[in-house]
């Protein structure tokens, strides 16, 4: 944990967040500027910067994020389809460095993406 981190302050349940899906390994809860009529996050509760810090160690960890991204996609019922986006450093559009999927559906998406 990065004592100074938003969203370790979020696992560790010191903000409060509207939570959708928990496990020992992530957590998903409702965006607070949503950007669609579903806009969810899904971080990872180890602190880890970006996808830019990610190494071969972290394979196990990726894999269970975009699996259970899939599955709250499913519980969520976005049957039409939806986006997965991982926002990576300054020019990513990165704000919470702290690993973190965007789960965005309920209307569709343009492309290319801003
Ligand atoms: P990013 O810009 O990809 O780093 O995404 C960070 C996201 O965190 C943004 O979509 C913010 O709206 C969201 N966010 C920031 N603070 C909170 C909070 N306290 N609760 C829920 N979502 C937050
Ligand atoms: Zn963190």
């Amino acid at each position: 944990m990065d004592s100074d981190c938003l969203f370790c302050k979020i696992v560790a349940g010191g903000i409060p967040v509207r939570r959708v899906y928990e496990d020992e390994l992530c957590l998903c809860f409702a965006d607070i500027n949503p950007q669609a009529p579903t806009h969810l996050l899904l971080i990872s509760k180890r602190h880890i910067v970006s996808l830019a810090q990610a190494v071969p160690e972290h394979a196990p960890l990726l894999g269970h994020l975009l699996a259970k991204a899939a599955e709250i996609a499913r519980t969520s019922k976005l049957d039409r389809g939806y986006r997965v986006v991982v926002n990576t450093g300054a020019d990513g559009g990165q704000t919470v460095d702290h690993l973190h999927l965007h789960l965005l559906g309920g209307r569709p998406m343009g492309w290319p993406p801003g």
